[in-house]
């Protein structure tokens, strides 16, 4: 694990061939990168999931990364009961172990509480232990695994930023990508724990990220954005949280993230119709208008993220290329 005790790093800067990119992940998930824990593939779960979060300059901030990195193994490690670490001679566990026992036993969270419903305090407390143990090593480690190609980062001033033609190859990529991390996260995993916690073992790390409860979206884009309509098929919405449902444009399951920009209301037809397809072109006109309407309303901006509309075409582009390449639209439309 070369690497995991560097302050800092810096990825070369030269023109990279997609082979050399692709040999950088054959290393990192390849049996030379030795694994004493499973925080490498947990913290590439991380930069995955935060890829269309990056600002203008490719770079994520430690707590974007280490407060997905909490959440997956908040779910994974108390919701789940999977270890991520052999079990040593420590009768306390490791330091990610205790970090989150000590906050569950602190706010008194039963086991099967998700991340998402905690408070925010013990949220906040929990990323920040984890997050100042875990970038000692984590970050110098998969900087070292992707042979310094990746990233850069700082360990002092909390940042990470993505080499431009890595993130061009990641995005091209990320479902490829994706399921390699999950596939030897599992395999690893595999020889640490019992088999009475394995079962849908890629399914539960696959949505260790995943939020269920996004009526705080539904409330806001209903009272202020969306003339209480479904976004696809122009039908009254009636305000009653069953009826509303709350769609990610560019699907979930792809985009692996809950962000406003990303998020419209629609009647259950249309929701359920549409499912893990994408919308026709002439609704990413529509959401870009939606979008541009929410940025200039300033106190909910802090729900956008580093939106900004070229990254949502950019979003769509790269779905599309990664396989989510039906186009969908309603059989009955009442506007658009
Ligand atoms: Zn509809």
């Amino acid at each position: 694990m070369a690497g995991y005790d560097l302050a800092e790093g810096r990825y070369e800067n030269r023109a990279l061939s997609d082979d050399e990119m692709w040999s950088a992940f054959s290393n990192l998930f390849s049996s030379r990168s030795k694994n004493s824990s499973s925080y490498k593939f947990g913290f590439l779960k991380a930069i995955m999931d935060n890829l269309y979060n990056v600002d203008e300059n490719l770079t994520l901030t430690f707590d974007q990364l280490f407060g997905t990195f909490t959440e997956v193994y908040w779910n994974l490690v108390l919701k789940h009961g999977i270890r991520q670490q052999p079990v040593s001679e420590r009768s306390d566990g490791t330091y990610l172990e205790q970090a989150l026992n000590l906050t569950a036993v602190k706010y008194t969270i039963t086991p099967e509480i998700p991340f998402e419903s905690i408070s925010d305090e013990a949220k906040i407390e929990v990323c920040k232990r984890i997050k100042s143990k875990c970038k000692v090593n984590v970050v110098g480690a998969l900087f070292g695994d992707t042979k310094g190609l990746f990233y850069s980062f700082s360990r002092k001033e909390e940042w990470l930023q993505i080499n431009p033609q890595m993130y061009q190859f990641v995005c091209k990529h990320k479902l490829a990508i994706e399921k390699l991390n999950y596939y030897e996260w599992a395999k690893y995993l595999e020889k640490i724990n019992d088999d009475s916690v394995m079962d849908h073992l890629l399914t539960k790390i696959d949505k260790s990220s995943e939020r269920e409860n996004l009526s705080i979206y539904r409330r806001i884009l209903f009272e202020e954005f969306e003339n209480e309509s479904c976004f696809y098929c122009g039908k009254k919405l009636s305000n009653d949280g069953q009826k509303v449902h709350v769609d990610h444009f560019v699907p979930r399951a792809f985009i692996k993230d809950d962000k406003m920009w990303n998020l419209v209301l629609a009647c259950p037809t249309c929701n359920l119709q549409k499912n893990d397809k994408l919308a026709s072109i002439i609704y990413l006109e529509k959401l870009l208008d939606r979008n541009k309407k929410i940025v200039l309303v300033n106190k909910k901006a802090k729900d956008m993220g580093t939106y900004s509309a070229q990254n949502l075409r950019a979003v769509y582009y790269w779905a599309k290329i990664n396989g989510y390449d039906t186009i969908w639209q309603p059989k009955k439309m009442k506007e658009v």
